[in-house]
């Protein structure tokens, strides 16, 4: 592609799904993108992502609004490639712990006209395979048929090509990048090694970096990012089709024939070193196996083979950051729980701000301005 010399020239720091979405969408809008990253590209969370493609259960309008806007853009990206083994919509199941009912939020994603249906144990084979139905609380289960999961790293793979072919410039392993201002304006990053690189606007996707790269400006983003842990399996021959969300595990089919397992109790029991490190411990692996056979059909075995942890940016609202700063002209930020569902709608979005100028309204409740901000001299 050839640039005009009037076409803006852009940073995007981060290639995790967002980082990558945007840079896509603004080399496919004629930018002049270049992508850097600390590392390689999904060394983040978007390498151990459960990546459950959905907007269930309730939450304020505007950002169901931007999760379904999130789902339907994958669903023109399925439609595009029908016989891409990353992204599928098979649906996703998930029901409530003993003592406790997940009648009303059935009946919520009803009234909104989310695609829910109610299914008893019994039922649920006819719906979607491969599902212990002794597993299933007694009162029975949501079934929403519209749900899916992406395979984010290939997702990224898919989204690189274009974005290369579009003439966008992607540096790996370029260290932890700094972003520079002007006149309290953003410029450009600085590279690890030193290297400057200007440009009209940045883009920080940082991902759970997000929080402590804000505060060098004396922006303060409430931070709840915990430390999440992905248990991979081996190759597994299961019917299994849906997402599954249940009381004690959380399980995606993915495009290896393998499972992906997560869930918010093995989570706590991971130990941070303190040194930037991790211990998992062979129990909690060992249980999340466990947990994951006894929802599945025939309670097959599980073999292990790995895990991914880390921590998984969430905001301290829940909700996502997203938009120029108000402090920092030139310097977007993207940080935000479920950065799946939402990965290519953000990058769309962002995109079109920095090409157009102009503010999107769907975007308008989820600006960082909504926290309490101070500046501090820049
Ligand atoms: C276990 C788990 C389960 C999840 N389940 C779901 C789900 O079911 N549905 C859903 O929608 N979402 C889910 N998510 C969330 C989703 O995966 C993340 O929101 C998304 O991947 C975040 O993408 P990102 O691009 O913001 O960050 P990342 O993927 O973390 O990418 C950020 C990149 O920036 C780089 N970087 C950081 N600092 C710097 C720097 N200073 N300079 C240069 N590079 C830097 C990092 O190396 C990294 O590659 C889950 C996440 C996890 C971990």
């Amino acid at each position: 592609m050839t640039h005009t010399t009037t076409a803006p020239r852009v940073l995007v720091v981060g290639a995790g799904v967002l980082g990558v979405s945007t840079a896509t969408a603004l080399a496919r809008g004629g930018a002049r993108v270049t992508l850097v990253t600390e590392a390689a590209a999904s060394s983040g969370a978007s390498g151990r992502s459960l990546s459950w493609l959905n907007s269930a259960g309730p939450r304020t309008d505007a950002y169901h609004l931007l999760r379904t806007l999130g789902i339907d853009r994958y669903r023109t990206l399925a439609a595009r490639l029908p016989g891409a083994s990353f992204l599928r919509f098979d649906g996703g199941l998930t029901w409530a712990a003993p003592g406790s009912s997940y009648r009303d939020r059935y009946e919520h994603e009803r009234t909104i006209g989310y695609d829910t249906v109610w299914l008893r144990p019994d039922e649920v084979a006819a719906w979607t395979p491969g599902i212990n139905a002794e597993a299933i609380a007694e009162e029975g289960a949501v079934f929403n048929p519209g749900e899916g999961w992406v395979e984010l790293p290939l997702l990224i793979e898919h989204l690189l090509r274009e974005f290369r072919a579009a003439g966008g410039f992607l540096q790996e392993g370029v260290g932890a990048v700094t972003v520079q201002t002007r006149g309290g304006r953003a410029t450009g990053v600085r590279t690890a090694s030193g290297a400057e690189l200007e440009a009209d606007a940045v883009v920080l996707a940082t991902g759970p970096s997000v929080p402590a790269d804000l505060a060098q400006f004396g922006i303060e983003i409430p931070d709840a990012t915990p430390i999440s842990l992905l248990v991979r399996t081996k190759p597994v021959r299961l019917p299994l089709r849906a997402v599954l969300n249940t009381p004690r595990v959380a399980v995606r089919p993915t495009a290896f024939g393998t499972l992906v397992l997560d869930s918010a109790w093995s989570e706590e029991e991971v130990v941070p070193r303190g040194d930037g490190s991790y211990e998992v411990r062979e129990s909690t692996v060992r249980g999340l196996l466990r947990e994951a056979s006894h929802v599945l059909e025939g309670e097959p075995e599980l073999e292990l083979d790995g895990w991914g942890v880390g921590p998984k940016p969430i905001p301290g609202d829940g909700e996502p950051v997203a938009g120029e700063l108000e402090q920092v002209p030139g310097l977007h930020v993207l940080f935000t729980h479920s950065g799946a569902t939402l990965g290519l709608i953000l990058g769309q979005l962002t995109a079109d701000e920095i090409l157009t100028g102009t503010a999107t309204p769907l975007l308008e409740s989820f600006r960082p301005s909504r926290f309490a901000t101070r500046l501090a001299t820049v």
